[in-house]
């Protein structure tokens, strides 16, 4: 499908492009690596007369850790740069295989962290990993800087809490605390360039006697936004986590799910399958914090 003719305006710093943004308002959409826009530009017959491409700013491209402040990633960090970070892979390893487990090889090295959350699909492969790691989103408007959690963030399908003329500058993710573990689960018909017709991440964290003392549960794909199950989250805390305190919290993820039914998954199939992936995020969290079982 050809696409729709449109004005690529190409700014060289981040106030130039907020003021674009803010100027031509809905006639206007920020293209980052384009793998998300294009092809609905393409397929829906949206058509923005302006199209404001990031890639002439500079000091927008990095994913960076630091031991204190944790790990940054800037508006063009890429996914393919995520999944082969090494500090991502060892201290954020869910981050790293939602990152991995998103499209191919070819729309990695295109595609941003910050395009996948702005697009704002409740199957956007890295949202849930971030949600349990407590990430915070740096929003830049005309105004400047404003931090946000992420859980704020998503409001909708398609639909962010960004406002007239802002952009998604930075995600920051906090350094996980000694002892914790988390994980990533995802099932789609296809094993491989699927979205995931149902996705979890788990993440927990131990005290010195292996009791849990933080926990966190996210589910995509079965409600309107990613989100997290704060009953499930809940029902962890407190004590050594055992598999009856697993199926309890897998239980509580089922019954707060709203999934629907489309082309990928039938609502019903997607609650159970919320079940079965909650319970293995959590197990596999427990496993790689160091705890039982
Ligand atoms: C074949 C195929 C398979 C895919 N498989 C998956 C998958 O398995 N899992 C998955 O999660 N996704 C998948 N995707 C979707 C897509 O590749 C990802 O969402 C990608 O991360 C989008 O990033 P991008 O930089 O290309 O975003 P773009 O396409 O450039 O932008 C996406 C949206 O976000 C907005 N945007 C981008 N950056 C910013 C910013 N910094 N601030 C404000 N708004 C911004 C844009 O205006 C646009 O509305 C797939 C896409 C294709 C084509």
């Amino acid at each position: 499908m050809p696409l729709p003719k449109f004005a690529y305006l190409a700014p060289k710093s981040l106030s130039e492009t907020c003021a674009l943004l803010a100027q031509h308002g809905p006639n206007a959409r920020l293209l980052a690596g384009g793998t998300d826009l294009l092809l609905k530009l393409s397929r829906a017959g949206q058509s923005p007369r302006f199209l404001v491409g990031l890639r002439n700013v500079p000091g927008l491209d990095y994913v960076r850790f630091d031991a204190t402040t944790g790990l940054s990633i800037g508006a063009l960090g890429l996914l393919s740069t995520v999944c082969e970070h090494d500090d991502v892979r060892r201290r954020y390893p869910a981050l790293a295989e939602a990152a991995q487990a998103t499209a191919t090889v070819q729309i990695r090295n295109m595609g941003t962290v910050a395009g996948n959350l702005c697009n704002a699909s409740p199957s956007a492969d890295t949202a849930t990993p971030l949600l349990v790691y407590g990430a915070e989103v740096v929003l830049h408007g005309p105004a400047g800087d404003r931090k946000l959690p992420l859980d704020q963030f998503f409001l909708g399908p398609g639909q962010t809490a960004l406002g007239p003329g802002e952009l998604l500058r930075e995600v920051r993710v906090p350094v996980p605390a000694a002892r914790t573990g988390s994980d990533y689960q995802r099932i789609s018909e296809r094993s491989q360039v699927d979205i995931a017709a149902v996705c979890a991440s788990g993440l927990v964290t131990l005290d010195a006697e292996g009791r849990c003392i933080h926990a966190r549960l996210a589910l995509g794909a079965v409600a309107p936004t990613p989100r997290r199950v704060d009953d499930a989250e809940r029902a962890l805390v407190g004590a050594v986590i055992d598999e009856a305190a697993i199926a309890r919290a897998a239980a509580l993820a089922k019954a707060a799910s709203r999934p629907i039914s489309d082309a990928r998954a039938g609502a019903a199939w997607r609650k159970q399958m919320v079940e079965v992936l909650a319970a293995r995020a959590i197990r596999a969290a427990l496993r790689s914090s160091g705890g039982r079982p």
